[in-house]
């Protein structure tokens, strides 16, 4: 570890408390999936030990230099994303678990286990097994053939079925649009098959990117159908791409899309704690060989400040609180920012006290938040 890393402990003023998200990512798939653009390898043998202990090595080295972070703080969701978090064997992650217990004050933390179907289905078969309170699992689509096109092999409905029988209770489903050969009655039965889950409580679906999208009318008009379809089931959409039942809005997601704190351990993950934004190496076997250094370390500006809680803000569907941005901020920046967004009427608009995109500013956003920078 060869940089020191200071927290700007007095600087909690951008989260609304002292509360902490934690984030794990586990850096390892069973194979490699061409259209992923997620930081992961695939697997070789004896690597999952070999990150386990570095890992560990990672937290001690953190409570050493910042004590005070951890007492500080109070941790009320933790994330096992990857890669491939349901490769690793719960046990191991349940050991994890206590460990941070040991070290971190958690405070009823949600806790999410991303999941490979097909390693979900394989590795998890007993109420023991359980250590996570939530469980997103990555189905896709339930098609054949679209799964073939992603050389992806077809666990969904069995993992579904195995969360039920489990008694998982909050399970999220991720699923793509725009996968080639998809149209909108191959995605409606996909839709359907999850929504016959009672214990489905959260929806992401997400464009496929790259030069696997379809044209972009495709990817259009699905979104277009979950939002009509998800809102008969009961599912409140929230963010651009996520709809969940009430009370079962991702803790730990709408941290980031809040602005919030948050503390990340393993390779290539980033970090904010309050001013600061930093990011571990990309380097896999460095890490392995707790050879840990950071990619990114930047101590934001106001306006950086500024401009990234606008831009994760806007995600929400309930967008931002133009009190809140009076009460953080530099009064002439917020008050720019209202001046700037008028031009952009039919994407973007204020009622009482909320700014927010309508339905034409999120499909364009990508085009037009770069304009509302701060000068
Ligand atoms: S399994 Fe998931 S994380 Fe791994 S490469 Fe495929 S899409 Fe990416």
């Amino acid at each position: 570890m060869n940089k020191k890393i200071s927290y700007f402990l007095d600087d909690f003023e951008l989260n609304d408390d002292n509360s902490l998200g934690i984030y794990i990512h586990v850096p390892f798939c069973e194979k490699r999936c061409n259209y992923c653009h997620f930081f992961s390898r695939a697997l070789k043998p004896n690597q999952i030990e070999k990150f386990f202990e570095a890992l560990l090595f990672e937290i001690e080295y953190y409570e050493k230099i910042d004590r005070n972070l951890f007492e500080r703080t109070f941790v009320d969701s933790i994330y096992f994303g990857g890669g491939t978090p349901s490769i690793v064997k719960p046990e191991l992650l349940k050991s994890l678990i206590k460990i941070l217990d040991s070290k971190f004050n958690l405070k009823n933390p949600e806790i999410t286990l991303e999941a490979h179907p097909k390693s979900f289905v394989e590795n998890y078969r007993d109420k023991n097994d359980l250590f996570f309170n939530r469980l997103s699992l990555g189905v896709v689509s339930f098609e054949e053939k679209e799964l073939l096109s992603l050389s992806r092999e077809n666990f969904g409905y069995s993992a579904l079925i195995l969360a039920k029988e489990l008694g998982i209770e909050n399970v999220n489903v991720d699923l793509l649009i725009g996968i080639p050969g998809q149209n909108l009655i191959s995605f409606k039965k996909s839709l359907n098959i999850v929504c016959q889950f009672d214990n489905v409580k959260g929806i992401s679906i997400y464009p496929l990117e790259a030069d696997f999208v379809e044209p972009d009318e495709i990817v259009l008009e699905l979104m277009s159908y979950s939002e009509e379809y998800l809102d008969k089931m009961g599912y409140l959409r929230y963010e651009i791409a996520n709809w969940a039942k009430s009370d079962f809005f991702c803790r730990h997601n709408l941290k980031y899309w809040k602005y919030m704190n948050f503390l990340s351990f393993g390779p290539s993950s980033s970090s904010k704690i309050g001013k600061r934004r930093f990011k571990r190496s990309s380097n896999l076997d460095d890490y392995l060989d707790k050879k840990f250094s950071l990619e990114e370390d930047i101590e934001l500006s106001e306006k950086d400040l500024f401009f990234e809680k606008i831009m994760m803000g806007f995600r929400l569907m309930e967008g931002i609180k133009v009190s809140e941005l009076k009460n953080k901020f530099d009064e002439r920046l917020v008050e720019d920012f209202l001046i700037k967004i008028k031009k952009f009427d039919e994407l973007v608009k204020i009622e009482k006290d909320r700014v927010f995109l309508t339905r034409k500013g999120i499909i364009f956003m990508n085009n037009f938040l770069v304009e509302l920078m701060p000068d």
